[in-house]
């Protein structure tokens, strides 16, 4: 068993995590801990929900504990470790579970993310904290505003690096690390170490351990999968059918745009359905306020794109629906892992339209499963007159319907997917190794290439021509 007293964690840290009521390391806190206690830099391979955030957060905050002090002035408290996440909520919860592990001792954590006033932020960071995390965009409003002074930063995480890159913040993350001191400890995380991930590690890390512990290809055999072939017209019908039936208390419903997102939660609470709507769309505090309601159980269905929703620590919850499949395989699995948690069984119920063929093919071959599409039943026809007393027409909740997605089925049909990108890393199938993988063949492909391109390692001149054609500012 992997306990965390193997790890002699400083006592006041130790007893943080004893109240956690942890039992035993996570096998990424098993690898990764003593790699970071020994302040070599890391990329790891790891969703949220395998304890990544411990296992960053707590052999930084023991390094740190050498500058622990009771000073009430702000110059004794620089910030020494940040921590870049893709979403407000992400950013969010890690700062939360940060302060958690560090709440017996003197370092100090703070949280900045956009859509909230800077002001509060400002005033924090003035007091001065070991620990920041935030977003990039607004990490960089605080750095222009000279709220943020990171020129004593020693650690640095680019946590859910992937979900950066895919969001467009590659060029805030190269800005922002070009104000950090080059002496640092640089750890990534990603879900995929996709090219554009190996090329960020080959220019920001050195000497990577390479760790990895889950496979964005494998799902949790407690959950059920169901694909159900149900057209675009008739899949709220089929959606509030399935809640019925199987009187599922809770499910997170995916969709794959914004607009999608608020029309389907707005039409299925006009339907009675307890229904909240989280999307990049929504100001902080209604995305803050839709999380809480329903983590309390006042909301059953949480409408979701799935930038908003990745990484979201919500427990137990019994089932997930793919209102639209996703246009990436990968998020596939992303969100299904939001069920079947911890070995509770959990359910996956997908509504494929006839024009979704191909991205459920994809999911069959990254999932390296067998599909098959079910007819769905309806318990009763297809409305075709007035209802609600003539006050509303099946037609126009149609016309509300058919824009759910990220385009109408015509324009749907057209879109065409990112290209895949042939990775060999993720090509066989996942098998756990015993000992952490000693950045073997992945490190020593990332560092060859690093040691001839990266801005942070020497030499400088051949980075400065690398940075010339990708560079935005
Ligand atoms: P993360 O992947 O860091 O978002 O963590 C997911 C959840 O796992 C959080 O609720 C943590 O509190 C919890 N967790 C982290 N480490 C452990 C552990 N060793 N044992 C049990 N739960 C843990």
């Amino acid at each position: 068993m992997n306990s965390f007293s193997q790890l002699q964690l400083a006592p006041h840290l130790a007893k943080a995590v004893a109240e956690m009521g942890y039992e035993s390391m996570t096998p990424i806190q098993a690898q990764a801990i003593p790699v970071v206690l020994s302040g070599q830099d890391v990329m790891g391979a790891a969703q949220t929900g395998t304890g990544k955030t411990a296992a960053f957060s707590l052999p930084l905050l023991q390094r740190m504990l050498k500058h622990e002090n009771t000073s009430t002035s702000p110059a004794r408290h620089p910030v020494r470790a940040l921590v870049l996440l893709p979403t407000r909520e992400l950013a969010d919860q890690v700062a939360q579970q940060v302060k958690m592990y560090a709440k017996y001792t003197q370092l100090r954590c703070a949280v900045v993310f956009g859509g909230m006033d800077m002001k509060p932020q400002t005033l924090e960071l003035k007091k001065g904290v070991e620990v920041l995390v935030a977003t990039p965009g607004r990490l960089l409003d605080h750095i222009e505003a000279k709220t943020a002074v990171l020129n004593q930063v020693e650690y640095v995480v680019l946590d859910e690096a992937d979900r950066m890159l895919d969001i467009g913040l590659l060029p805030d993350l190269q800005r922002i690390l070009s104000y950090l001191p080059k002496q640092r400890t640089t750890l990534l995380f990603s879900a995929t170490f996709s090219p554009e991930i190996k090329r960020l590690a080959a220019s920001y890390l050195q000497n990577p351990v390479t760790i990895e512990v889950a496979r964005p290809n494998q799902t949790a055999s407690t959950v059920t999968q169901l694909f159900y072939s149900v057209p675009d017209d008739d899949k709220r019908r089929a959606l509030k059918q399935m809640v019925k039936q199987r009187s599922i208390s809770q499910a997170f419903v995916f969709v794959n745009s914004k607009l999608g997102c608020a029309r389907l939660a707005r039409s299925l609470e006009r339907e009675g359905l307890k229904t909240t709507a989280l999307h990049g769309d929504k100001s902080q505090d209604e995305r803050l306020k839709a999380l809480e309601a329903f983590k309390k159980g006042e909301v059953d269905l949480l409408v979701c794109t799935d930038v908003a929703a990745r990484g979201l620590d919500i427990k137990d919850v019994p089932a997930v629906f793919n209102f639209d499949i996703p246009y990436n395989a990968e998020d596939y699995i992303h969100r299904i892992g939001r069920t079947g948690r911890a070995g509770a069984e959990g359910l996956a119920v997908s509504f494929a339209s006839p024009t979704d063929t191909r991205l459920v093919t994809d999911i069959e071959k990254l999932t390296k499963q067998k599909i098959e599409l079910l007819g769905f039943d309806f318990e009763d026809e297809r409305p075709t007159g007035r209802i609600n007393n003539g006050r509303r027409h099946w037609k126009d909740d149609d016309a509300d319907h058919d824009t759910m997605s990220d385009a109408k089925p015509a324009a749907r049909s057209r879109f065409v997917p990112p290209p895949k990108v042939h990775d060999p890393f993720f090509d066989k199938p996942y098998e756990a190794s015993a000992e952490p993988v000693k950045s073997a063949a992945v490190s020593e492909q990332v560092l060859s290439t690093a040691r001839s391109i990266s801005p942070n390692i020497k030499p400088k001149r051949t980075v400065a021509a690398l940075f010339k054609t990708t560079a935005i500012d």
